[in-house]
């Protein structure tokens, strides 16, 4: 058996996804006219309470529209240090919108309105003007772990004061909200702009929406020209993003069971040092052993998995890994190997 724990960006379209992506009514999108993608954008935006979307093919291009939509050149950006925004994006920020970054060291990823706010940089021509903050939820490099809206709101107040933009690096927001029960159209009130992800844990096999509001996203289509992502009849790959949104955000809390059913596993083995928490459907494991040798004794059992660091593996659970899956991979961590 082959059980692919490497990402959640491996997931093949389901034949339900496959039928609406065949039926999709498309147009030129750079001409305003694919019906599917004007569908998505209109669908993803109404979710979050926001105002406008626009469809992109990645989540980097979301986020690289974002951060050049709410900051100028020489500008600073604060985030988490583990950001995907700053870690692996390969320097987009400095390239596409000429602004620095201020890395902060959260709790898996997670900061608060109090670390922020001694970043700020006060009004002096030395200093970068600082006129943006990026979260992440949930945190990619924190093993999934997830900020709720109590504890985004004091941040987004401080933004606010201050005069910063807000953006929401999204790309596994419906794993965050189906942790935590906050509702996804609750959203919009807190942050200028979010990406979501339609090709991770959605299962959709290409794109990312960016939302805010329609004087932002208008100027991101601009931006979203400029980097070469205007597509045309691109409202199959739409069509799949609106299928996902329908009939595969309700399915992730059975990833996070998964992930849990992993975590609880991984804990009993002899050669695992740590296990992170598995809040959502990411499972981030240490190993005594280098994590290379491990990772090539797991993929000999057909477990494939990916070193995250010198000893550190990353399990990622997603719609292609069924119950029976999860059975052999605890199979197999039980016994030696
Ligand atoms: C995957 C991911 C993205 C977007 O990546 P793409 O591969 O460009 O779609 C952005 N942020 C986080 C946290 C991610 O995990």
């Amino acid at each position: 058996m082959i059980v692919d724990l490497r990402s959640d960006t491996v997931t093949k379209p389901t034949p339900g996804m496959l039928e609406a992506m065949w039926s999709a009514k498309v147009g030129d999108d750079v001409f305003g006219e694919d019906e599917s993608i004007n569908e998505l954008e209109a669908k993803a935006a109404k979710t979050f309470g926001m105002e406008a979307g626009i469809f992109c093919p990645s989540g980097t291009m979301t986020n690289q529209i974002a951060i050049k939509c709410f900051t100028q050149p020489l500008d600073e950006l604060i985030a988490d240090q583990t950001a995907h925004v700053y870690r692996y994006e390969g320097g987009g920020i400095a390239f596409n919108s000429g602004v620095s970054t201020r890395l902060l060291n959260g709790y898996r990823g997670i900061i608060t309105a109090e670390m922020i706010e001694p970043e700020i940089n006060a009004e002096n021509i030395h200093f970068p003007r600082t006129s943006l903050v990026v979260l992440e939820n949930t945190v990619n490099k924190g093993g999934g772990s997830c900020y709720t809206l109590g504890q985004i709101k004091p941040i987004a107040a401080l933004c606010k004061a201050k005069g910063l933009k807000l953006h929401l690096d999204g790309a596994r927001i419906f794993n965050a909200l189906a942790h935590t029960g906050d509702k996804a159209a609750d959203y919009g009130k807190y942050f200028d702009g979010i990406s979501v992800c339609l090709s991770k844990g959605l299962g959709a096999p290409v794109g990312s929406v960016f939302l805010a509001d329609r004087e932002t996203i208008k100027y991101a289509r601009r931006i979203r020209k400029v980097f070469g992502g205007g597509m045309r009849q691109a409202g199959f790959l739409a069509a799949a993003g609106t299928y996902a949104l329908d009939h595969h955000v309700e399915r992730l809390k059975v990833d996070h069971v998964h992930a849990q059913i992993l975590a609880e596993a991984l804990a009993k083995c002899p050669w695992v040092s740590a296990v992170m928490p598995a809040e959502t459907n990411l499972v981030l494991f240490d190993t005594v052993e280098p994590a290379a040798i491990v990772s090539q004794k797991l993929a000999e059992h057909g477990i494939k998995a990916l070193p995250t660091a010198a000893n550190r593996i990353r399990f990622v659970l997603h719609l292609d890994v069924h119950p029976e899956q999860v059975e052999y991979v605890v199979k197999v961590l039980s016994t030696e190997f």
